[in-house]
């Protein structure tokens, strides 16, 4: 029997038995229901889970302690749809930028940015961005696509298994591109997919504000870290970088914030980003605790990371102007950190990423692998 289905290039026919189960994007029960029918061994299912998000499996052939029948039968029948790596840059600082195209041919950036001890791998969460920040290379690319639960999950796979971090202590943040709470399903199952390896004290999820998935993520019950994207000190001037900030106005999301329930000790990072001239004077940095008094936060400043192709218009803030910035909010008691974009070099490590390869040559240090 040939069923019709919508693939990437149009309707294509395929005979029923050939359609494989996408195993991290299987609607509900479909894994269960196949397992029953080519072995009903309750413990099955748990040893195929295993794989998938413990040993971060690209296939039933990589599941070594199933039988080599039960292995071949579910080989035919599913698949881990699997990004294909389309460049790889390296930073001097040991930053590693991969950008992975899926099926359709969308591209999206992820990175793995080592620290001490504990590496964090920063996630995609949309082929673009709708929300159009005038300072987010991103932004400027448009609105792209959301990316499925199992997509975003590849990103964390393929980081982790090309450098060699499986059982290594990892954050995990949702700073790439894309606005992770308008896709609430997407992201939300690649949550539930890394609570088997990360714990959700390890995991933030950067937003720009959007208050009905801020209202989604206060429910969820394993809560990762909430970052909010503020970046101005007005409604006017955040209106004016934030389209979105017109929709959802800056005092809803204050108060919001102030409502969103927190586990003791965790509190919430409000990101910054400076632009010279533009929202980086001390006249914004006094209005900041104002804002923030009554919410436990910490401040991540961001000197804005200049792109002359994308963002022509706006400057980097000078070091000198980001030092006193950050003195005025310290000697109002916040918690205050410069976050100086890791791996420079290679155009913003997180936080600035772009869906489409650059051009230019290589820089010094930086080593590009093309169709590795
Ligand atoms: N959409 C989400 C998450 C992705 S953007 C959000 O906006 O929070 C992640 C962070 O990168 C945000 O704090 C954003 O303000 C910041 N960012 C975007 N473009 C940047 C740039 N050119 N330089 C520095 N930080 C930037
Ligand atoms: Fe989208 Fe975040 Fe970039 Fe704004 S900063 S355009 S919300 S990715």
């Amino acid at each position: 029997m040939a069923a019709a289905r919508e693939g990437p290039h149009g309707s294509v026919n395929v005979p029923a038995t050939h359609r494989r189960l996408d195993l991290l994007d299987a609607p509900a029960g479909a894994l269960e229901a196949l397992l029953a029918e080519l072995d009903p061994r309750p413990y099955r299912l748990q040893q195929v889970r295993h794989w998938l998000l413990r040993r971060l499996a690209t296939g039933p052939e990589e599941m070594s302690d199933l039988p080599k029948p039960l292995r071949a039968a579910l080989a035919e029948r599913t698949v881990v749809s699997q990004p294909t790596v389309v460049e790889e840059q390296r930073a001097a600082d040991g930053t590693v930028k991969v950008a992975l195209a899926y099926a359709d041919g969308a591209v999206v950036e992820a990175v793995a940015m080592p620290g001490e001890g504990r590496t964090t791998l920063c996630l995609s969460s949309q082929t673009g961005c709708a929300v159009g920040c005038t300072f987010c290379v991103t932004g400027a690319l448009g609105a792209g696509r959301n990316l499925s639960g199992g997509e975003i999950f590849a990103q964390y796979r393929t980081l982790v298994r090309r450098e060699g971090l499986l059982g290594s202590p990892l954050n995990v943040v949702f700073m790439g591109m894309g606005e992770p709470l308008l896709n609430p399903a997407g992201v939300g199952a690649a949550l539930e997919f890394l609570a088997e390896t990360v714990s959700p004290k390890r995991i933030t999820v950067s937003t720009s504000g959007i208050l009905p998935g801020l209202a989604w993520l206060a429910q969820l019950p394993r809560r990762p870290n909430l970052a909010v994207s503020l970046n101005a000190t007005t409604q006017a001037q955040r209106a004016a970088l934030m389209p979105t900030a017109a929709r959802w106005p800056m005092e809803a999301l204050l108060e919001a914030l102030r409502r969103f329930p927190l586990e003791r000790g965790r509190r919430i990072t409000v990101e910054y980003v400076l632009i010279g001239g533009i929202n980086d004077t001390l006249a914004d940095a006094a209005r900041l605790p104002r804002l923030l008094a009554g919410i436990p936060v910490k401040v991540n400043l961001i000197p804005f990371n200049a792109d002359a192709t994308y963002l022509p218009h706006l400057e980097a803030p000078s070091e000198a102007q980001v030092d006193a910035f950050a003195g005025v909010l310290a000697a109002a008691r916040l918690n205050v950190t410069v976050r100086w974009s890791r791996g420079r070099e290679i155009s913003g490590a997180c936080g600035q990423l772009r869906g489409r390869r650059a051009p230019a040559p290589a820089a010094p240090g930086i080593v590009r692998l093309h169709g590795a």
